[in-house]
């Protein structure tokens, strides 16, 4: 079950320094949170995070925090959810969203 915003543990500043969708010049801060499902601009956001230098961090935090909205380390919440259900080990989540 997902955590409210109030009860989530802060993001690790690595994401706000070194994170891709922080200053991407062709996306808005938005497309990580798509309205619904993933249109377009969201997978457009994904593409992005494949070459962000702090995926596999954002993801374990997404994780760990059960982020239940928006795209984290290059996953969707159906993405996530599907991860914490399956019996993948964690190293290899990252690979099997690339
Ligand atoms: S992996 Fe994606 S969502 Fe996470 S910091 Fe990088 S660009 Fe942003």
């Amino acid at each position: 079950m997902a955590r409210a915003w109030a009860d989530t543990p802060p993001a690790p500043r690595e994401l706000y320094q070194e994170g891709h969708c922080r200053s991407h010049p062709d996306l808005p801060p938005e497309a990580w949170f798509p309205a619904q499902g993933l249109g377009e601009v969201a997978r457009q956001a994904r593409k992005v995070c494949r070459s962000c230098p702090v995926r596999d961090l954002c993801l374990a935090w997404a994780l760990e925090a059960q982020i239940a909205d928006g795209i984290w380390g290059g996953t969707s919440p159906t993405d996530r959810k599907w991860i914490t259900t399956s019996d993948i080990p964690a190293y290899l989540h990252s690979e099997a969203f690339a």
